[in-house]
């Protein structure tokens, strides 16, 4: 007996049986319910998300004389007779090899034909984007007077290549990438009707691997039965995939992530020994950056992941290792490659390219993150001395105040260069009491001559500021700059160079 394939064998042949896709069937049903059905649809979406296998349905299902819940019954003379390939109602046409206009206009005319088995004649234009303009125009006129027994199903992958004049005709509806977890489930449930052994992860692997698509994953997970002689697990889904060995791909990530070049280029010189295909390597690399950086970003990543234990566990200490901006750099410097490579012979010197400029970018990240570590420390040090500087600060704030005032009117009495003389000195506040102390002995002794000091007190009783001050004027002893170092030392650490 003939091998089937599991996605022909598996087909869904009622709605109840799609996956993915519950906001169409349950319009289509719904318009089939209430005898409430278009002339002319369009179906699109990536290739393998169910268009056709929904269009086939939908086509038996207008016809079936006691559909069920929307969906043919599969019983009636009706599905009976449209379930044989040679009848003239239901009829699938391939756009990318049937696209001339004599080809469209042939079409045309037989569906002015009334339909020989029920109540409607269905067509189905798989690629419709593949037609010529003129078969393009062929078909529009027919859309814009269809008999009432004809229904046109397009399906494209390429809904930007149809032309207005067309989609303006028809129902449209978008067919989703169906999500990993549904797909996961579809293969569960064939394997055990099928009676196939496997692991939950590796058939976690084969849906992610279909990117979407459930025909891609079914044509996988053929594979992986033939090849795992009926026990699938993850390893033998790697190898189907010809995916690298993990252990060694997070070598090869962590060392990229380090900044490593040497460990970097022996790890993938290794894998590449081994007859890695590079182009797989880079985005299995990819895939690995964009994992870990689902588990450092997003709390349910193990929900969405799906890996198994020991994988996540190893990639959860990359996580917590590494910054998430490094972590980016590494999956855009892999996952920018695909392009690269597409164009290139060379692979592996495309590759190690990469590779090594990858590693470069870490170290300047590292080098990065290490000097905003110490820009951190240093403000958290300078945000507590400035607070412990804030609560004295009135007093100086006010002293200073003074001074400026005092300073203005000596300036105003002629004796600016005294004014000038005073300005190093300290000043301070206390209980009514403005206190000029003056370091300099020579300072000191120039402001206890009595004209100068003379001068200093009706400057100060003369301005409005000090009123209710009292003045005072004192020699302390000079602040040894020594002593300023090791406070200096502490708060800058190695930062600065102190002679
Ligand atoms: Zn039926």
């Amino acid at each position: 007996m003939a091998y089937t394939s599991l996605y022909r064998k598996y087909r869904p042949d009622t709605f109840d049986k799609v996956i993915g896709q519950d906001h169409i069937v349950r319009t289509l049903k719904n318009q089939i319910a209430r005898d409430n059905i278009g002339h002319a649809y369009i179906f699109t979406g990536t290739r393998g998300t169910g268009k056709t296998s929904v269009a086939k349905i939908f086509a038996r299902a207008v016809n079936c004389l006691s559909p069920v819940n929307g969906s043919p019954c599969g019983k009636c003379e009706c599905c009976l007779a449209l379930a044989e390939s040679g009848n003239f109602d239901v009829l699938e046409i391939d756009a990318a090899s049937n696209n001339s206009v004599d080809q469209i206009r042939d079409l045309t005319d037989k569906i002015n034909f009334p339909p020989t088995i029920g109540k409607y004649k269905v067509y189905i234009v798989d690629e419709v984007h593949m037609l010529s303009k003129a078969a393009f125009n062929a078909l529009l006129k027919t859309l814009e007077e269809p008999p009432s027994h004809a229904i046109f199903i397009l399906a494209t992958t390429e809904i930007h290549q149809i032309p207005a004049t067309i989609l303006s005709r028809c129902l449209r509806f978008d067919f989703r990438l169906v999500p990993n977890a549904v797909t996961a489930k579809r293969i569960r449930d064939i394997f055990d009707e099928i009676g196939v052994k496997y692991e939950r992860e590796a058939v976690e692997l084969i849906a992610s691997a279909g990117a979407g698509s459930v025909r891609d994953a079914l044509s996988v997970a053929d594979t992986c039965v033939s090849y795992c002689e009926g026990n699938v697990t993850y390893g033998g889904v790697l190898e189907v995939l010809g995916a690298s060995d993990p252990q060694k791909l997070r070598e090869l990530a962590s060392a990229i992530a380090d900044g490593d070049t040497d460990k970097a280029l022996r790890v993938s010189a290794e894998l590449c020994d081994l007859g890695k295909s590079i182009p797989v390597l880079a985005g299995d690399l990819a895939a690995l950056f964009r994992n870990v950086l689902y588990i450092k970003s997003c709390r349910n990543a193990k929900e969405l992941l799906a890996i198994p234990e020991s994988i996540y566990e190893a990639l959860g200490e990359m996580a917590g290792k590494y910054s998430a901006a490094r972590l980016m750099n590494a999956m855009k410097a892999m996952s920018g490659l695909e392009g690269e490579l597409r164009y290139s012979s060379q692979h592996r010197i495309v590759f190690e390219g990469a590779l090594m400029s990858a590693c470069l970018g870490a170290q300047d990240s590292a080098k990065t993150e290490d000097l905003q570590a110490r820009i951190a420390r240093l403000e958290r040090a300078l945000s507590g001395q400035r607070k412990s500087d804030f609560n004295s600060a009135p007093a100086v704030r006010d002293a200073k105040q003074v001074w400026f005032h005092l300073a203005s009117e000596l300036k105003k009495q002629g004796a600016s260069v005294l004014a000038i003389t005073l300005q190093n000195a300290q000043f301070e506040l206390n209980d009514g009491e403005f206190v000029i102390k003056i370091a300099d002995r020579a300072t000191y002794n120039l402001v206890c001559e009595k004209d100068n000091r003379d001068l200093i007190n009706f400057a100060f009783s003369a301005d409005p500021t000090t009123k209710g001050l009292r003045l005072a004027i004192n020699e302390i002893a000079h602040i040894d700059e020594d002593k300023a170092v090791p406070y200096v030392r502490e708060m800058f650490g190695g930062m600065v160079d102190i002679k």
